[in-house]
């Protein structure tokens, strides 16, 4: 999005757990950045729906698709909610209802003391996942019949489109060519994770449509791997990836390993985008209820994520000074315990918005 003068609308939405606690740290970060927004603050999460049921108000999609300019949202999942309908309703309703359909991961090791590997520099984990969002497993279809009963059955469908897997492949390699690399050098590859040796139908769709893809992209490299496979070489040498695509599932699932590459669930970001619309922005870490309300949890990852969404609204030089600030604490150690520091979630998000501030 082009740099304008006008203040960008941002829709912010801590919800539950951890939420609560690092959303307020990316606030201040963002004051202090003196980035042209302002925020509307909306209660939704498992307080409210406690008290009056509501998951999401009336028009609630329509009015933030409307309304804001971007959504910055913390985390949704509360034990008192046993079914977690709320969270379901509240963070798959604005993947789904608002159409969200390029879930964009960048994976990056900020400093070598974070990654669990031997000899592993921040040079060779720099990559992005692209996970496709809106369909897939994650869709809801499919039912449970005679449950309860020794007969029972469970159907879950993996739902592929043709729309979207074109559209997913597509922003794949729109995103290879206009992102560079932390180090400034072009990106330049493509890799497509399925598991169509199992799963074939849906495995064809994929392939054909890639191969398609590609062939208007004659520059980018491609390249296909089994996520099983993926995997292991993502813990065997994490060098070699650049732009990773995949399904909603396999998104899901391999981005929590590669958060173990950059420090853990703690420090990972993400955007969920529809170009041109509304789009939303949250870490990648989920409520955690054993560590909610005791000022332990990371900030960092909400952070970065305001730092993507900042850039995402044209405020690239803003958010290169929150990524420059975290990447300051995390070198002096000016972290929270998961990432080797001693200080509490809002003294490490303080010293990020003193460091932007003064900058
Ligand atoms: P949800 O049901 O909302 O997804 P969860 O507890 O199942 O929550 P996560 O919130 O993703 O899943 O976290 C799993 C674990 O990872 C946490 O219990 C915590 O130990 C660790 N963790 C996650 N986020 C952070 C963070 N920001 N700072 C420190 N530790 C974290």
């Amino acid at each position: 999005m082009a740099q304008d003068n006008s203040t960008k609308r941002i829709a912010v939405i801590a919800g539950d757990g951890i939420g609560k606690e690092v959303i307020p740290q990316a606030l201040e970060v963002i004051r202090a950045s003196r980035s042209n927004v302002e925020f509307t603050e909306f209660d939704w999460g498992a307080d409210r729906f406690l008290r009056d049921r509501t998951t999401v108000p009336p028009d609630g999609f329509s009015m933030l698709g409307r309304d804001f300019d971007a959504i910055l949202a913390g985390a949704f999942g509360d034990p008192r909610v046993k079914t977690n309908i709320h969270a379901k309703e509240i963070l798959l309703g604005m993947r789904f209802k608002m159409d969200l359909y390029a879930n964009v991961r960048p994976v990056r090791l900020l400093d070598a003391a974070l990654c669990p590997l031997k000899n592993v520099e921040p040079k060779d984990v720099d990559f992005v996942v692209i996970r496709e969002n809106t369909e897939g497993v994650y869709t809801d279809a499919g039912g449970i019949f005679k449950q309860g009963t020794p007969d029972e059955i469970a159907t879950q469908e993996d739902i592929n489109t043709r729309k979207g897997v074109e559209r997913i492949i597509r922003y794949a390699f729109d995103y290879c060519e206009q992102h560079t690399k932390l180090d400034g050098s072009p990106r330049r590859r493509v890799l497509m994770c399925d598991k169509s040796n199992a799963l074939t139908h849906a495995g064809s769709l994929w392939q054909r449509v890639f191969k398609e893809v590609a062939a208007e992209f004659p520059q980018i490299e491609t390249q296909h791997m089994y996520v099983d496979a993926l995997c292991l070489q993502m813990v065997r040498d994490p060098g070699q990836f650049d732009v990773v695509v995949t399904n909603n599932m396999f998104g899901d699932i391999i981005t929590d390993l590669a958060a173990g590459l950059q420090g853990g669930l703690g420090m990972a970001a993400s955007g969920n985008i529809h170009p041109g619309k509304t789009s939303m922005f949250e870490p990648v870490h989920g409520s955690a209820p054993p560590i909610a309300g005791k000022n332990v949890a990371n900030p960092f990852g909400a952070i970065l994520t305001s730092a993507m969404m900042l850039s995402h609204l044209g405020f690239t030089q803003e958010a290169a000074r929150i990524e420059a600030a975290v990447l300051d604490a995390v070198r002096q150690r000016k972290t929270t315990q998961d990432i080797g520091g001693t200080l509490g979630t809002r003294e490490a998000g303080a010293w990020i918005a003193e460091r932007v501030g003064h900058d």
